[in-house]
């Protein structure tokens, strides 16, 4: 699963907020819809597989337990074939109803501090925790904490971009207002924010530094077959921790590595789509700067664009 409950905040969190923290307990995670035990994996930053979380082979999901119906209704594809809303209106995770990023603090201490839950996860007085918390009681849509469930929504519910989504600072009230695909025809200067997304650029290689990483894309301009002049999101992470620097650079990496396998497989559906918020640079309208890990995610997918 993508996402489970922290027990001591009883803040629902996605398995990729924790390649942000220095120190996961394996044993603080439960499942939001039943509160089983739920075990994150994959979430150390040298791993090379995408975080989740999965319960103990030995336990089940409760019979009504939301978590696990999600699921099930992804794994079936319906959404993607029609409108699905009121299903969605009723489960909380699968169409987020806005962003609410959650102020955490990655863990600094020595390991005696381990023990002190205060330092090991959420800060949970923060008033937005207080936001998703009331959330979690309704059996109703929730906010997320990072732009990815959105983005998953987007790809897994086509019929339902009409759903409503706010973001702070982009304009539109719902999916398809909020999204914007970049041009394939030229360079632009866009004069609103929006959720941008392109697919990743699969033959060059991935630049970065200590202070920079520079991600291809392949929207923009091409001659020939060949990318003459592309976008790029530019993130400065200089002030990153190592953990969360390794974890974004694995992403993209696999994300490309996937995508070329992809190719190789003759799949002309299924692209590496990098989806993020970020500022248009001011001079060179064909480079976009992102600075939190939050707004920026890659998932592989179909995008179907429906025709009503
Ligand atoms: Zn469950």
């Amino acid at each position: 699963m993508d996402s489970a409950r922290d027990k001591l905040t009883k803040i629902i969190i996605e398995a990729e907020t924790l390649c942000q923290l220095d120190y996961v307990d394996p044993k603080s995670y439960e499942c939001w819809g039943c509160g089983i035990d739920m075990v994150p994996r994959s979430w150390k930053k040298e791993n090379k597989m995408r975080a989740n979380f999965a319960k103990h082979p030995n336990q089940s999901h409760a019979k009504d337990c939301d978590a696990d119906a999600e699921e099930k209704i992804v794994e079936q594809g319906l959404g993607k074939k029609q409108s699905i809303r009121s299903i969605l209106e009723k489960t909380p995770g699968l169409s987020p109803s806005s962003l609410v990023l959650i102020e955490h603090r990655e863990h600094i201490g020595t390991s005696s501090d381990l023990n002190n839950k205060t330092t090991r996860s959420f800060d949970n007085s923060d008033k937005q925790n207080k936001v998703l918390n009331t959330d979690v009681d309704k059996k109703s849509r929730r906010p997320a904490n990072t732009i990815r469930p959105i983005c998953r929504a987007f790809i897994n519910f086509p019929y339902d971009r009409n759903m409503s989504l706010s973001i702070p600072g982009i304009e539109g009230d719902n999916y398809i207002k909020i999204f914007k695909k970049l041009s394939h025809k030229k360079i632009e200067k866009y004069a609103e924010k929006k959720i941008f997304y392109s697919s990743l650029l699969l033959w060059e290689k991935i630049n970065y530094n200590d202070n920079l990483l520079i991600i291809p894309l392949t929207a923009g301009i091409w001659i020939n077959n060949k990318p003459d002049c592309t976008y790029k999101i530019k993130i400065d992470w200089s002030a990153w921790s190592k953990a969360k620097k390794t974890r974004l650079l694995n992403e993209i990496e696999l994300a490309q590595q996937d995508a070329r396998q992809l190719k190789k497989e003759g799949n002309t559906k299924e692209y590496t789509w990098i989806f993020f918020i970020g500022e248009q640079d001011k001079d060179n309208f064909d480079t976009f700067h992102v600075n939190d890990n939050r707004l920026i995610c890659s998932i592989i997918g179909h995008i179907i664009y429906p025709e009503f």
